[in-house]
């Protein structure tokens, strides 16, 4: 594993990485491996202003590459892009696997069909988009204004696509008797995911002035997942609502999902000692690892709904 060491010139302190060090089994000496593997990581006040977003995190950073591959490259030496990278992407791999092998993971029952795996594979495919556009967006957010630009909105556009198809999924098990209320919360919710898709994609919408139109448009898509369920209060009474879309593991997702968002927009715990979380612990990490806690949340509710709607055919 690579280790971080802190380099004090006389005129500048600069953070360098050197990976590797010790691996001389083919003859090289340290100073040759050295050489071969020294990446050099960058303070805020070195990095161009485009690349600028938090600064409370002041060192550890990868300057513009211009080149996909030195993108790549920084893949095998640790960064402060790192944790965001690595957390979304080893549990987007995750998602990945588990769709296509979760004919092997489920309980089948004798009124399984095919629409219940498309069902449950539909957040599978959600959830591994979300976490591989977001740690794509993270590898090669060094590379340029404009690939950071379009990671960027790739990166929302994920987002949009994990809310729809967590939605869509757990609604078809929910409302699994009552294909009216299914399908028109569907609808509201790909209206409310194509608005959201649209403002993060378009650059006209991105702009300062949309800024507030654009979260506000975020904020209802997300309070519009409480519309179904209070349909199905309704509709079917408190009890019964908690039990069909195993509401108490969506009720946890929504408190992680917003508990991360809120610590990242506030930059906690970075904004309090600024440059201690520069490479492991800033509020953009815990907000990652929230969005895969939250992610497993609405798996194992979506798993016991289904279940539950096959128990009882
Ligand atoms: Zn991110």
């Amino acid at each position: 594993m690579p280790k971080t060491i802190q380099k004090r010139g006389n005129t500048s302190t600069t953070t360098v990485v050197e990976g590797i060090i010790n691996n001389t089994d083919n003859g090289d000496s340290i100073e040759q491996v050295k050489r071969k593997v020294v990446y050099k990581l960058y303070r805020w006040d070195e990095i161009p202003e485009w690349q600028k977003d938090n600064e409370h995190i002041i060192s550890g950073y990868v300057r513009e590459t211009n080149s996909f591959k030195g993108c790549l490259h920084s893949l095998f030496y640790v960064h402060n892009e790192s944790g965001n990278v690595y957390s979304h992407l080893l549990p987007g791999v995750f998602f990945f696997f588990t769709m296509v092998l979760n004919k092997y993971g489920i309980t089948i029952y004798s009124t399984t069909s095919i629409v219940d795996y498309l069902m449950i594979d539909l957040f599978f495919f959600g959830a591994f988009c979300c976490l591989i556009l977001s740690s794509l967006f993270h590898c090669f957010k060094s590379h340029s204004l404009k690939v950071a630009t379009l990671g960027n909105k790739l990166d929302y556009l994920g987002i949009v696509i994990l809310i729809v198809t967590s939605m869509i999924s757990i609604m078809y098990f929910g409302f699994f008797d009552n294909p009216l209320f299914f399908y028109f919360f569907s609808s509201l919710t790909f209206l409310f995911g194509g608005a959201c898709a649209t403002v993060s994609l378009k650059d006209h919408f991105r702009s300062r002035e949309w800024r507030p139109y654009r979260a506000g448009l975020f904020v209802a898509f997300g309070l519009s997942a409480i519309l179904p369920i209070l349909a199905g209060t309704f509709y079917y009474g408190i009890e019964e609502t908690f039990i069909r879309i195993q509401l108490k593991w969506i009720i946890l997702e929504g408190f992680f999902y917003i508990f991360g968002a809120f610590l990242y927009g506030v930059r906690f715990p970075e904004k309090y000692v600024p440059g201690s979380f520069d490479i492991w612990g800033h509020s953009h990490q815990i907000f990652h690892i929230l969005v895969v806690v939250a992610a497993f949340c609405h798996l194992r509710g979506l798993l016991s709904s289904y279940e539950i709607v096959h128990s009882r055919l």
